[in-house]
């Protein structure tokens, strides 16, 4: 209800104070010395107009005292320079959660990425010769090591890998692919655009379910450059399926002097059979079945930092890594520096002790189910109504698909439980979870050890 007589208004401004007053004031002195000058100021103006303006519209009888103008400038301030790029606690049971930054890294890779940007590095300098080197020296050695292969290289994130593998062999040409495969992976990856980008020409064969040899053997023509193979990661058709098996496809490719082209996707390199999933397919598996090039992501199940790696037979990856476009994608200092030292850890065997994500992977359900009995121990008894029950965990990040661990959770029942997900959302450190049935479900098999204190604390102060 605007009340307030035009009169009334003008003697309210009159209370205003000028921006000259405010900045005498020793509040908005420690500000400035906090937040700077310029952006004190600018702060410092939008308050007063806003002030000025709410006023004038009869939504505001009073001015704030001076005091409190410089409090709410202190907010605003506070406000915009919030990192938009935060931790969080990813309690979803979902391992490689790409929204949420894929792999957390090993405390090696970290200390290498940190190492690299602290210092000047040998990114691209040969030290014994004193000259220029090569910046794709760096994880190449490691990669081709633990791979078994003849070469490989590094890019940016591995679509960029794939658009880089077509463009360099492909283009103008012909590549087959089976329908099942035209899909859009995890963060907008669609093989279709990536292919149309590369400048080669995509060949669909066979339906979604079922794709034979002789739907390949008929499509292939002199124009044909390779076959390639999607990794269709991120779902799965069950029931009547057919797909020719790498090796098959090897074959015919060879028969054919065409490539065949693997796009594995998750980086796994170790079997992940015995953690009570399925086995996803390995690079090892792709290369040892005839696959000309491989290509995958460094940050989902190999779990280190962002990066594409394309691997295999040697005369290729030479022309991918002359390229022009190489030079666009390539991996900075942070990522080469990472990738070398998470390489390391399945070189040496660590790769279950060291890794986060195959840490959560290998992580017992009894050892799970003693954490989640534990905080729903901790959580009753300060009355908040928590129970552990079983449930699943995913790997996540376009691997897997329809494949879960066996997990305890921790439930928790609210009055509103959509109420209760979102404040926890906005909490300093968020918390991330499920909502399941009406309730609350956190795994703890995707909560960082360093991260259970401030969780469990989190908890206490918004369940009750
Ligand atoms: C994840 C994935 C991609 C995209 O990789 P990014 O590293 O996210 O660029 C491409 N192909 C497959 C099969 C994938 O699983």
């Amino acid at each position: 209800m605007d009340n307030v007589t035009p009169i009334e208004k003008q003697q309210l401004l009159q209370e205003l104070p000028s921006i000259d007053r405010l900045l005498r004031l020793p509040v908005t002195i420690d500000l400035m010395a906090e937040y700077g000058r310029s952006l004190t100021l600018e702060f410092l103006r939008n308050t007063l107009n806003d002030t000025r303006q709410a006023v004038l519209n009869g939504t505001r009888h009073e001015i704030p005292a001076n005091a409190m103008l410089v409090q709410i400038t202190r907010e605003r301030l506070a406000e915009i320079l919030l990192p938009t790029l935060r931790p969080v606690i990813n309690a979803t049971g979902v391992i490689v959660h790409t929204n949420l930054g894929r792999a957390p890294l090993s405390q090696a890779t970290r200390q290498a990425m940190k190492t690299a940007v602290q210092n000047y590095a040998t990114l691209e300098y040969d030290l014994a010769a004193g000259q220029r080197g090569s910046r794709s020296i760096h994880a190449e050695a490691l990669l081709t090591r633990l791979l078994q292969t003849k070469a490989a290289t590094v890019v940016n994130n591995n679509a960029a890998a794939v658009l880089l593998m077509l463009s360099t062999l492909c283009q103008g040409q012909e590549v087959i692919i089976s329908r099942g495969q035209l899909v859009e992976i995890g963060g907008g990856f669609r093989v279709p655009d990536v292919m149309a980008q590369s400048g080669a020409k995509l060949v669909e064969v066979g339906t979604t379910n079922r794709t034979h040899l002789r739907d390949y053997a008929a499509a292939i023509n002199d124009n044909t450059a390779a076959i390639l193979v999607a990794h269709h990661s991120n779902f799965k058709i069950v029931g009547f399926t057919t797909e020719p098996t790498l090796a098959e496809l090897a074959k015919l490719a060879q028969q054919h002097s065409i490539l065949l082209l693997y796009d594995q996707g998750s980086g796994a390199v170790l079997d992940t059979s015995p953690y009570g999933i399925e086995h996803e397919p390995t690079v090892q598996e792709g290369l040892e079945a005839g696959c000309d090039v491989v290509t995958f992501s460094g940050d989902k199940l190999l779990g280190g930092p962002q990066a594409g790696i394309l691997c295999g037979r040697a005369d290729l990856i030479a022309r991918i890594k002359k390229h022009p476009l190489a030079r666009a994608v390539r991996a900075d200092k942070m990522c080469l520096s990472g990738l070398a030292a998470t390489l390391t850890h399945y070189l040496m065997d660590r790769a279950l002790e060291e890794i986060p994500v195959w840490q959560m992977i290998a992580r017992p359900f009894t050892d799970i189910a003693a954490t989640a009995n534990t905080w729903a121990a901790r959580l009753q008894s300060q009355g908040i109504q928590a129970t552990a029950i079983n449930g699943f965990s995913t790997v996540g990040g376009g691997s897997l698909p329809g494949s879960s661990i066996a997990t305890r959770l921790v439930a928790i029942t609210h009055h509103n439980v959509d109420e209760l997900a979102a404040q926890l959302r906005q909490q300093q450190i968020p918390i991330i979870g499920r909502i399941q049935d009406g309730r609350f479900l956190l795994d703890p098999r995707t909560v960082l050890p360093h991260q259970e204190e401030t969780l469990l604390h989190t908890l206490n102060r918004h369940c009750v």
